[in-house]
């Protein structure tokens, strides 16, 4: 059973894996649990978004929007890579999800369809974790480097805790039936690559990397190429050297006694 983390093991998960964290006033309280009438769970992926705005905390962490009560996700990512925590229960991001597309990061497939609303649907606010990334998502506006680490860190920490594979990551518009396009827009850098735009698929590849080492690794920028140390003279060549040196101070005593 993937039951559903506590606020302190949420914490713990997050800072283990390298992420730099704020805790929303009320944030361990803060659920939407009782729109099913149970605890939040269990839960069996992690889905990504982008705010499409600015300065979206307070909107994200309490105050929701106009029918949409908040807590709008677990996790709110600022462009400085400031993962504050919103909640750990239910939380509505995930609106209706289509059971193909959840299926498929249920089972860890190495691909995932489109959604699709004909194969049914499913409740993703009770089975996903979800991180709203600060961003406008015009497809200009980009993700930070420190912002898209952190992204890569806390997808990696939920994989970490249950045993996942970065295949259980997944994005708003990966499984959503209501046209969701998040999230999008271009990646300044992550690890040793330059800018990129933004996709599930090199998400999951990061992730994917970064489960391969233990949660307190950073993907290194490009390696300094190794300097070579200057070789060591060998005995003859050092004899040698030492011979010329003699030879010419024997010179200049023999010109000395010849004056
Ligand atoms: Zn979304």
């Amino acid at each position: 059973m993937a039951n559903s983390l506590s606020p302190d093991r949420l914490v713990a998960i997050l800072k283990a894996e390298g992420v730099k964290i704020s805790e929303y006033p009320g944030w361990r309280t803060r659920e939407r649990d009782d729109e099913t009438g149970k605890p939040f769970g269990p839960v069996h992926m992690v889905l990504n978004h982008h705010t499409a705005g600015t300065d979206s905390l307070a909107t994200v962490a309490k105050n929701g929007v106009a029918g949409l009560p908040a807590p709008l996700a677990h996790i709110h990512l600022a462009k400085s890579g400031l993962a504050t925590l919103c909640s750990s229960g239910r939380a509505n991001h995930a609106g209706v999800m289509a059971k193909n597309a959840y299926t498929s990061f249920l089972n860890e497939s190495s691909t995932h369809p489109a959604p699709s609303k004909a194969s049914g649907t499913v409740d993703g606010n009770d089975l996903a974790y979800g991180i709203e990334t600060e961003n406008r998502g015009n497809g200009t506006d980009v993700y930070p480097r420190a912002q898209y680490d952190a992204w890569v860190r806390i997808n990696a920490a939920f994989c970490r805790e249950y045993g996942w594979s970065s295949e259980s990551c997944g994005d708003h518009k990966e499984t959503s039936v209501e046209g969701k396009i998040d999230p999008k827009g271009p990646v300044e850098g992550y690890g040793t690559r330059g800018r990129f735009s933004y996709t599930g698929k090199q998400l999951r590849a990061d992730v994917a990397e970064r489960l391969k080492h233990p949660a307190s690794w950073s993907p290194g920028k490009t390696p300094a190429p190794p300097t070579t140390p200057a070789p060591k003279p060998t005995t003859e060549q050092r004899l040698s050297a030492l011979e010329k040196t003699v030879t010419e101070q024997g010179k200049r005593l023999a010109a000395l006694e010849q004056k």
